[in-house]
């Protein structure tokens, strides 16, 4: 019987239930290898103004001890690259390693050569890295200045790309829906394509020098416009021999319930395809705020796991306790814990055969009576006021429980 229900479906990804990352090389962001090879790293950016050093040092350890991996600062001028250095020392005085990266936007050549001396990672927006033809209508492009750009952006790109690969240090492409330079709207409209054509054109150009490490990224504020530019980007490059790591995110995803949501819309699909290798949630929030964001993705398609996995049932009528407030109690006691899975569930007919091979599980026996399991096995039946503290018991027996600092 299986083997006639594999036959007639042969061996389709459809029904493959692991992950298998887009295979990429490996980027080194200072410390922090970015990669199909590595998990997947979480980022974030701090709001605070750039020259404000002592501000801008205690935002990036507010990112760090919330749990993020590398930080990004706004650089809009040479007083502000500059500025990068003097952050960096006083985050060495204060014992943080992280990974810098900077943001550099309009025209930003000169300002990309001094922040380099001070970060890990450059990031520039190929919209914006020059002004071709502000103002003019994009029907307004011929051939030849179309070209003309093209050498100019060469021109002026190549020292920093030289100076990159001296330095041997990261570079983002970071095309942005939002700010596709005019000849690219001409040439492919408000469209993926055009994002893609965008980033492919520093790409080539790094190239060329035999520069690679390189991590693009594709964002948009429209979740399906962005999913669209990811997928597109990643088939385009491997099409093209070029197996540059992604860096995943939606822009302007705003706040609250709507913002995570929104966010998760448009990284999780992408990271269920294997594609992407690092991931940033924008929120209009403090930006400690995107990281447990960025950790519950992550853990919930089961690529990180940094925490416990609880599993729980919807409960229903034949629920034996008050499964909200005992799952809140439970996740109390065990959320310090890191690796394990454990299951809450309201009955014994349905919970235990549920409990998705929990490491420990929870479930309602008779009224005032719980089961405690390690994984399919039945330990042993307590009163619910004792449930919790027998389920700490049982972790501490196996050897699993650490106390919460
Ligand atoms: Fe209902 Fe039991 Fe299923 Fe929970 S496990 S939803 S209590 S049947």
């Amino acid at each position: 019987m299986l083997q006639n229900i594999q036959e007639k479906v042969g061996t389709n990804s459809r029904f493959d239930t692991q992950i298998h990352r887009r295979p990429t090389r490996t980027v080194m962001v200072g410390n922090v290898p970015i990669g199909s090879e590595h998990p997947i790293v979480v980022q974030s950016m701090i709001n605070e103004d750039t020259l404000d050093i002592e501000k801008a040092a205690r935002g990036i350890c507010r990112l760090v001890d919330a749990g993020c991996e590398i930080v990004r600062v706004t650089t809009p001028s040479i007083a502000h690259a500059k500025a990068v250095g003097e952050i960096r020392s006083l985050l060495t005085q204060k014992g943080y390693q992280v990974p810098l990266v900077a943001d550099v936007h309009h025209n930003g050549i000169k300002i990309a050569m001094e922040v380099l001396n001070h970060v890990d990672k450059v990031r520039i927006n190929p919209g914006l890295f020059i002004f071709d033809k502000p103002g003019v209508k994009p029907n307004d492009f011929t051939t030849e200045e179309y070209e003309y750009i093209g050498e100019r952006i060469r021109t002026t790109f190549e020292p920093l790309v030289k100076k990159l690969k001296e330095q041997n240090k990261a570079l983002r492409i970071g095309v942005n829906h939002g700010s596709l330079a005019e000849r690219m709207l001409f040439t492919y409209g408000d469209t993926p394509q055009g994002m893609v054509e965008s980033a492919m054109e520093f790409i080539r150009i790094c190239h060329a020098l035999d520069f690679h490490n390189i991590i693009v990224s594709m964002k948009a504020s429209r979740t399906p416009i962005m999913l669209a530019a990811y997928r597109l980007m990643a088939h385009t490059m491997d099409k093209e021999g070029y197996h540059y790591p992604l860096h995943l995110g939606v822009t302007e995803a705003g706040d609250g319930d709507y913002g995570r949501i929104k966010s998760t819309a448009g990284i999780a699909p992408l990271l269920a395809d294997g594609i992407g290798d690092t991931i940033r949630v924008s929120l209009t929030e403090a930006p400690e705020k995107e990281i447990p964001v960025c950790y519950s993705i992550l853990q919930s398609l089961g690529l990180r796991k940094t925490m416990v996995e609880y599993v729980a049932c919807p409960s229903c009528g034949r629920t034996l306790f008050n499964l909200e407030e005992v799952l809140h109690k439970v996740r109390l006691a065990t959320s310090h814990l890191t690796g394990l899975d454990i299951a809450v569930m309201g009955c014994i007919v349905n919970g235990p055969g549920e409990m998705a091979d929990a490491d420990y599980g929870y479930v309602g026996k008779t009224p005032g009576i719980i089961s405690l399991y390690r994984g399919r096995e039945e330990i042993g039946k307590v009163p619910e006021s004792e449930g919790v503290t027998a389920l700490i018991e049982l972790i501490k027996e196996d050897g699993r429980w650490v106390d919460p600092v």
